[in-house]
């Protein structure tokens, strides 16, 4: 098959007036709006059995709803891919070569399972012992060589229900495609601290990129060890007038030149071996209780930004649009066509009982495969030979 050049995507040119509920998972108006002391109103939804808390043009987690007024671009993509571990980046080199214009989102190439592996000797053609960092820069440099393109940035939110499809951005901005491909991997958050929830939109966020200009003068602090972690605090040192870098590890998991810009950064203050154990405030937050090697100490900050990683599907932007399997991965046939037509899925998040990078790759092949039999209505996959 020939090369594609699908041309990067131009700047967002209009703004989307209203976001509407559509398809299975109708989200309802608003539960409630809050307001705090200079900011815009929170708004709390439900879509199914999850509730979801955003202000207009700032997400918080998930909501449709919560996207009003957001900047959008009027190309439509063939495919987007969310998350560029192997599973999106080799669905990204499948439909590259199928000629699909396809973006892929990814946040950080060290926020995966396949990004923060030490050595990995298994995967077939490679003899060398590699780091599984360079195994996916390989994978994403061969997409990038068919047309594909990477942006480096979260994704906070999706409208998968309508056509074209709509991908929302932590930047604020909403990118549409014909068919979307979901490989964000299973390194969710398992457990909250108390007060997280109840907090949750009142300075608790999992998002600084979009939530950071709130904390304009003020002091807050970052929880987590990953690249995405300590990304998310240097963006927060625009605004905040101290940022603490608090992680539960000896050292964060990050390589020397972000350990360079880190301790550049005079607004920062990196607090290690140290726990989060509680969020708590009325209105807002008012402090952080951490412990610490020394015992328990109150951290007096307005705003807890969360980004530690657990074991579960990464999902929290789907907002229940798609079914769910019986271990709370996406529910794909063997196709990894999802619950809604255009929507595929792939990789650890399915929790299949094997997690490797090669069953991954496996399964972005076939999704890629899908897509591309989807938006060109064929009625049998095309083979990527001739
Ligand atoms: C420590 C460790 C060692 C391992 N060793 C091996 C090994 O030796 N051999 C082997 O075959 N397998 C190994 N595995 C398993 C393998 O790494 C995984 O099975 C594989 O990486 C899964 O690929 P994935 O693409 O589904 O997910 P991931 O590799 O986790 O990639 C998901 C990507 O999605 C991105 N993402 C997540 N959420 C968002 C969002 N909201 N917006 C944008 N992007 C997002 C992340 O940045 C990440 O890059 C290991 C796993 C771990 C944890």
């Amino acid at each position: 098959m020939g090369k594609k050049g699908g041309k990067p995507d131009e700047k967002a040119t209009h703004t989307q007036e209203e976001v509407g509920a559509q398809g299975s998972a109708q989200a309802q108006a608003p539960l409630s709006s809050r307001r705090t002391s200079g900011r815009s109103p929170v708004l709390l939804f439900r879509i199914g059995d999850l509730v979801f808390g955003g202000r207009p043009g700032r997400l918080v987690d998930g909501s449709r709803e919560a996207y009003t007024n957001r900047p959008m671009s009027d190309t439509v993509y063939d495919v987007i891919i969310i998350g560029g571990g192997p599973a999106g980046a080799t669905a990204a080199l499948y439909t590259a070569r199928a000629e699909l214009k396809t973006l892929v989102f990814d946040k950080a190439i060290r926020a995966g399972a396949l990004g923060i592996t030490g050595k990995i000797a298994n995967y077939p053609g490679i003899k060398e012992v590699l780091s599984g960092e360079e195994l996916l820069r390989r994978m994403r440099e061969h997409a990038e060589l068919y047309g594909a393109k990477f942006i480096k940035s979260k994704v906070t939110g999706t409208v998968l229900t309508q056509d074209p499809k709509q991908v929302f951005s932590a930047e604020g901005e909403v990118y549409q495609a014909k068919a979307v491909i979901v490989a964000t991997g299973s390194m969710g958050r398992s457990h909250t601290v108390p007060g997280e929830q109840e907090l949750l939109g009142r300075g608790v966020s999992y998002c600084a990129t979009c939530d950071g200009a709130f904390y304009k003068g003020q002091e807050v602090m970052v929880y987590g060890s990953s690249e995405e972690t300590a990304d998310e605090a240097l963006f927060l040192t625009r605004y905040a007038s101290k940022v603490f870098l608090v992680t539960p590890k000896p050292k964060l998991d990050v390589h020397e030149p972000m350990h360079a810009k880190l301790s550049e950064a005079t607004k920062i203050e990196i607090l290690t071996k140290t726990r989060l154990k509680s969020i708590a405030g009325e209105e807002g937050v008012d402090h952080a209780v951490l412990i610490k090697t020394t015992g328990e100490e109150k951290l007096p900050v307005k705003g807890v930004f969360i980004f530690t990683q657990g074991g579960k599907p990464i999902i929290d932007f789907i907002g229940g649009q798609l079914e769910l399997n019986a271990k709370g991965g996406i529910k794909v046939n063997e196709e990894m066509v999802t619950s809604v037509p255009g929507v595929f899925a792939c990789g650890d998040m399915l929790v299949r009982e094997v997690q490797q990078a090669v069953v991954a790759a496996g399964e972005g092949c076939l999704a890629a495969l899908s897509a591309d039999k989807f938006i060109n209505k064929r009625t049998t996959v095309a083979k990527d030979y001739k």
